[in-house]
């Protein structure tokens, strides 16, 4: 098949090599020279622009950073045309990025309109899952167009889901992060006062995770230096993922119960945290960091 990708990152970069190994046609880019050049000499075909790789694709992918990107490229705006000027009618269109579900479905029908087929398809996972071609997507959009989509999502990711119409992928999104970030929370307020007690907190994490606490931050992401090999609290918190990213969708939840009048007072209260935690400077750490908002200070 061929591809256009666009949106080179973290999370793009190696999902498009997943179908470059896969014996897809892809053309790629980035709006940085640098994930350019790093991609390029994998092996990935670069184009000059984002119009050159839609060109003679069948399908299209985007893998960019946040809402104000997708309806940019897409869409346009400031005197410039947006991409789906260039993009052949019957084209499918999959975006990965995770962004508000309004401007998902304010571009789909866009695209609709224009005779082009679009999918909100956010991940989860991360990049080691990006990287594994393990990710989880969670898709928005018609069932036909979900099946066009299907084969190619199959070599970027393990589980594929169709959460409903244009813009549910983002609000499952939403809704799993939105309690990702409140269990990682509880998790540390809970192990922070063990320790206070003199608990060891690799003693109190196992009490936990059999008791009815458990939950996936124990089980997988414990927040506490030295009980978890593998997590990314034993690695100073490197990796993983990004405080900063945590909070955007944190954002993007409390924007949405506002449009919806959903209540979210516990969402809403990790925002302020995370927010404070990113403030003090910790925005590119793990979001699993969090404990030091209520970890003594050694
Ligand atoms: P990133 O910042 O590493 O990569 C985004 C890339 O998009 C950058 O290379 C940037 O130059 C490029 N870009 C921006 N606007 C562009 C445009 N108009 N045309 C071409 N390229 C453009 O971000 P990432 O970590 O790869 O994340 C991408 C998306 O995936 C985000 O929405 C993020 O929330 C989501 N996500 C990330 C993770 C993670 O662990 N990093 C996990 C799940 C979901």
């Amino acid at each position: 098949m061929k591809i256009a990708f666009i949106g080179l990152g973290n999370m793009g970069g190696p999902m498009a090599m997943n179908l470059l190994k896969a014996g897809h046609t892809l053309s790629a880019f980035d709006l940085s020279a640098d994930a350019c050049k790093k991609f390029g000499a994998e092996g990935l075909s670069i184009a000059k622009s984002a119009a050159e790789t839609v060109a003679d694709a069948e399908v299209v992918i985007s893998m960019l950073p946040a809402s104000a990107h997708v309806e940019g490229l897409f869409l346009g705006g400031a005197g410039k045309s947006g991409l789906l000027e260039s993009i052949k009618p019957g084209t499918l269109v999959i975006d990965s990025s995770t962004i508000a579900a309004a401007t998902s479905r304010k571009v789909a029908e866009a695209a609709q309109a224009k005779g082009i087929a679009m999918i909100d398809a956010p991940v989860s996972g991360g990049t080691g899952g990006a990287i594994a071609g393990t990710l989880t997507f969670m898709v928005g959009g018609e069932t036909k167009d979900l099946e066009r989509a299907r084969p190619v999502l199959e070599k970027m990711g393990a589980n594929i889901f169709h959460a409903g119409a244009a813009g549910a992928g983002q609000t499952a999104k939403i809704c799993n992060n939105m309690l990702l970030g409140i269990l990682m929370i509880g998790t540390s307020e809970a192990l922070a006062l063990g320790v206070a007690n003199g608990l060891d907190p690799k003693v109190l994490s196992e009490i936990m995770r059999r008791s009815s606490g458990g939950n996936w931050a124990l089980e997988k992401y414990n927040p506490m230096p030295g009980v978890m090999e593998t997590s990314p609290a034993s690695k100073n918190y490197a990796g993983g993922f990004g405080t900063d990213l945590m909070l955007k969708d944190l954002g993007l939840a409390q924007e949405n119960a506002t449009a919806v009048r959903a209540a979210t007072p516990l969402g809403g209260l990790a925002r302020s945290l995370y927010a404070a935690h990113s403030l003090a400077g910790h925005g590119a750490l793990d979001f699993s960091s969090v404990l030091k908002l209520v970890q003594k200070a050694s």
